[in-house]
């Protein structure tokens, strides 16, 4: 027996014989003998759907009321959830995150989970029940209600797992695990069996929604025993328990992992970069550009400079697409002042970057990427690098061709086993 935290995502609660389904799963764990407490997301497109609301009355609605109005989503889940549970004659209750204490900061949509009250959730478990709580949501200390940003159930699943020390934290989701690289972009990419928990975090980092990076970084903080599984596979109890040979484990051990060159490529069509151009070269000139961008709350991400042949300077940064027309806006004036030439701007970028622990050990992984996109006549915009990645933005039109080029380069395709 058991304690284990079972996270289902958006398409696994779609409708309501998706959720009958989930009831269906969580019986057979309790019939197995396994305590359970529940995190679900919104109905897919839920989310989406009331951001579009709120749009339609302001474009910045406050943000405030914003997590008032988002984080009714999975209030219909965990209820609709809780009653298909009772109609099986499993005895569940439902919570939102404030019910159950999730203690956030005031960081309106984009919440950090300061503490979770685990006693309210074990009195009920201590009785039988499974909890059924509300995912992406918690409460400040005044008691206003806050959201943990897009894919924030992820968070509340594995926040739930440590603050309870349960034996595994289960995030169901559409695909059966963490693949080489989005299966919807590779159709042959390969299902990882483990992940070591730096790469899952780069991977979630650069791009790869499958896991919120929040969520990784708590795992990885306290230990989290987390696996990614597919909430339509049958669950499997003939292994030693609770379907532990499933999906992807995220392992905190990489001695035991098999060196894999490469584990993933993760992309991220977020992106955006922006140029100033000939700035005078002299002491102080990146934080004089920088610096008023960080005031505006941008952040930044990779970053290039060259000094031309008239000893001017040439920036060129990349933020989120978001911030793409706030930043242009702060850039040009601080060009004004610094009585640059010239501000460029290019929001039609991706960033696509290869992640893999082997790299440490591993010389030539940059240069066979570069030659594997010139190959395809991609041109490079940017580059970056660190111990166990190395990112390339290029234009948005290059990112399937390059994400699959890179894929079979690699080796990264499933092996077909000769019969
Ligand atoms: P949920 O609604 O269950 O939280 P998400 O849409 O947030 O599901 O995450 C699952 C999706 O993540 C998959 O459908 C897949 O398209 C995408 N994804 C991106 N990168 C990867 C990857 N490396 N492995 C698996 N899935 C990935
Ligand atoms: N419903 C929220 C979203 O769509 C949170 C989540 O699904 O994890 O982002
Ligand atoms: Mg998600």
């Amino acid at each position: 027996m058991a304690l284990i935290v079972q996270k289902f995502g958006g398409t696994s609660v779609g409708t309501v014989e998706r959720i009958e389904n989930v009831a269906d799963r969580i019986k057979k764990f309790r019939d197995h003998g396994d305590d359970i407490v529940v995190v679900v997301s919104a109905m897919s497109g839920e989310t989406n759907r009331l951001i579009t609301l709120a749009q339609s009355i302001d474009e910045k609605p406050e943000a405030r009321e914003y997590d008032v109005l988002l984080s009714t989503g999975e209030q219909v889940t965990i209820a609709l959830l809780s009653m298909a549970l009772n109609k099986r004659g499993v005895m569940a209750r439902s919570y939102t995150g404030g019910q159950v204490h999730i203690l956030t900061d005031n960081a309106h949509n984009k919440a950090r989970i300061l503490n979770i009250e685990e006693k309210h959730i074990r009195k009920n478990l201590d009785k039988g029940k499974v909890i059924v709580v509300a995912g992406f949501q918690g409460v400040d200390e005044d008691g206003n209600i806050t959201t943990l940003g897009r894919g924030g159930s992820d968070t509340t699943a594995v926040a739930l797992a440590a603050a309870l020390k349960a034996d595994e934290c289960q995030i169901y989701t559409d695909v059966d695990g963490v693949y080489t690289t989005d299966p919807r972009v590779v159709p042959d990419a390969r299902r990882l069996d483990k992940i070591t928990f730096e790469e899952m975090l780069e991977m979630a980092s650069l791009g790869s929604k499958v896991l919120q990076i929040r969520a990784v970084e708590f795992a990885g903080k306290y230990n989290v025993p987390l696996r990614v599984l597919s909430s339509f596979d049958e669950p499997d109890f003939n292994q030693d328990s609770s379907a532990k040979k499933q999906g992807t484990l995220i392992t905190y051990e990489e001695d035991e992992m098999e060196q894999a060159l490469i584990s993933g490529i993760a992309f991220n069509r977020d992106e955006a970069k922006l140029t100033i151009q000939g700035v005078p070269d002299k002491p102080g000139v990146a934080y004089s550009i920088l610096g008023p961008i960080g005031e505006s709350n941008v952040e930044i991400d990779m970053i290039i400079q060259n000094i031309g042949a008239d000893g001017t300077t040439d920036f060129t940064f990349s933020v989120h697409r978001n911030d793409f027309e706030l930043a242009q806006n702060v850039l040009k004036k601080v060009a004004n002042e610094l009585g640059a030439r010239e501000v460029k701007g290019d929001d039609k970028i991706v960033k696509i970057s290869l992640v893999g622990v082997g790299m440490r050990s591993h010389a030539g992984i940059a240069s066979k990427m570069f030659k594997t996109l010139a190959e395809e006549s991609i041109n490079i915009d940017m580059i970056s690098t660190s111990e166990i990645k190395i990112s390339v933005v290029v234009d948005e039109k290059y990112l399937e061709l390059g994400v699959r080029a890179l894929h079979s380069a690699f080796g990264l395709e499933q092996k077909i086993v000769e019969q």
